[in-house]
């Protein structure tokens, strides 16, 4: 590669700069980082990549651009907070349009502006991109979904610069490729998100956290019941999400009006106490824990455990069988309720022993109709992973996955070997 040919056709794009160590992706230090202003300049950069056949990775805040495998190439990082705009909030119809770059506490000033909300518990700093392109949201997801439940539009650049849109300001799908269930969770293995239209929820006037808490001796079908007799009330729950410290914990997130809050909290407690919790507190403060596994300062494994919610109580108990088996202490906790659960391995813990969790949870769990991904872990992990099914383990929509990957993206440029193992 010639770097200043290359440069210059950058530059015809958009705005374009020599990268330093402080952009490597995964260790991983690309040559430039273009910084577009909008959907043309994107398009126009990435057609100038493909031109130079350059390896490219989309950056929002960078907050977790380390999550998955490392990209096997990095030529070109394309940093979107430039396009960090809400074109649109049409607040009649409970819809608004931003651009990837605009971070969630921007957008969320905006739609608080007529008391609106995009119900993702994303945190402020995390760009509309990078959330859409992990797939992740928090412990209201049991209520509202997730990034791909509450997008109705997506405007995408692909490889090869082309623009492509789906849905817009209508609640309903369009025919053909629903590009926002794509492009949820593909991690910019596929293109570049540049604009999304989500659907709104009113910001509620009240909210209330019941927290009900379990004796270190307390049962995991005690929890699992508990967890499903809340998530399955009439009390209309946004959250379910429980913490599996010393003591372990379930909490239940209620929102509306301030009385009707007030007695379904009482009525929650209630139902809590009846499951067989310890004690219950009510309060409008959310608990320390809420969402932490997610939340936490990374460098460790971070492993996501998906799961029918009716399987509850299997999955707590391969998760303690499977910490014991490996000599390790993870800090365990999630939206239970709505089926998944993180476990977070401290920074120091061996490969091996790591390894060996994630491996006895796909063995104990593998027809649990779930999934036991590794979202982020250090190189030593990832290399003992290798013979435990690597950082996805198996993956039933392999071929459907290539077949999308190699149409959207014919070179496999776009975060080449992110994941997963034998499609990008
Ligand atoms: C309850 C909860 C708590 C959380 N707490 C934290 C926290 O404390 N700190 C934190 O960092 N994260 C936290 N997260 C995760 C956070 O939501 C994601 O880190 C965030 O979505 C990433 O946004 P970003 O702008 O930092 O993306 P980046 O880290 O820049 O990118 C993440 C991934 O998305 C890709 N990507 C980014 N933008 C685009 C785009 N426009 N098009 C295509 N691909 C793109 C990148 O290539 C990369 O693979 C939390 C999530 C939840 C649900």
């Amino acid at each position: 590669m010639d770097a200043g040919v290359v440069r210059k056709a950058l530059a015809g794009a958009c705005a374009v700069r020599e990268a330093g160590d402080a952009d490597a992706v995964g260790g991983v230090v690309p040559s430039f980082v273009a910084s577009p202003g909008s959907t043309s300049e994107t398009s126009a950069v990435l057609r100038a990549a493909a031109e130079h056949e350059l390896a490219v990775v989309a950056r929002g805040s960078g907050g977790r651009l380390g999550w998955g495998t490392p990209p096997a190439r990095c030529d070109l990082v394309v940093d979107m907070l430039r396009m960090d705009q809400v074109t649109e909030h049409a607040a009649g119809d409970l819809v608004a349009k931003v651009q990837a770059g605009t971070s969630m506490g921007r957008l969320a000033e905006v739609l608080a502006t007529a008391g609106q909300q995009v119900a993702l518990d994303a945190p402020a700093g995390a760009t509309v991109g990078g959330v859409i392109a992990t797939g992740l949201a928090g412990p209201r997801r049991l209520r509202y979904g997730t990034p791909r439940d509450l997008l109705i539009g997506i405007t995408v650049v692909r490889a090869d610069g082309t623009v492509a849109h789906s849905g817009g300001k209508v609640v309903k799908n369009v025919a053909g490729y629903d590009l926002g269930k794509l492009f949820a969770g593909s991690f910019g293995t596929l293109g570049l998100v540049t604009e999304a239209t989500f659907r709104l929820h009113p910001l509620p006037p009240a909210r209330a956290f019941v927290t009900a808490e379990f004796g270190p001796a307390a049962t995991t079908e005690a929890m699992a019941s508990a967890v499903a007799s809340a998530a399955g009330s009439p009390l209309v729950p946004s959250a379910v999400e429980v913490s599996l410290g010393r003591t372990p914990q379930a909490g239940v997130l209620l929102e509306g009006s301030a009385d009707g809050v007030a007695e379904r909290a009482g009525l929650m407690a209630e139902l809590l106490g009846s499951a067989g919790a310890a004690g219950t507190t009510v309060s409008d403060a959310e608990p320390e824990w809420w969402g932490a596994p997610l939340a936490g300062a990374g460098g460790g494994t971070l492993v996501r455990i998906a799961f029918w919610v009716a399987a509850l109580d299997r999955v707590l108990g391969a998760i303690r069988s499977a910490a014991q088996r490996a000599g390790i202490r993870p800090a365990v906790g999630g939206p239970a309720g709505a089926g998944a659960l993180y476990a977070d391995l401290e920074p120091g813990t061996g490969p091996a022993a790591a390894a060996g969790f994630v491996a006895a949870l796909r063995e104990t769990l593998a027809d649990a109709r779930g999934s036991v991904v590794v979202l982020t872990a250090p190189a030593e992990v990832r290399a003992a992973l290798h013979g435990a099914g690597g950082m996805h383990g198996p993956v039933p929509s392999l071929n459907l996955m290539r077949a999308i990957k190699d149409q959207f993206d014919p070179g496999h440029r776009m975060a080449p070997g992110r994941f997963p193992e034998g499609v990008s």
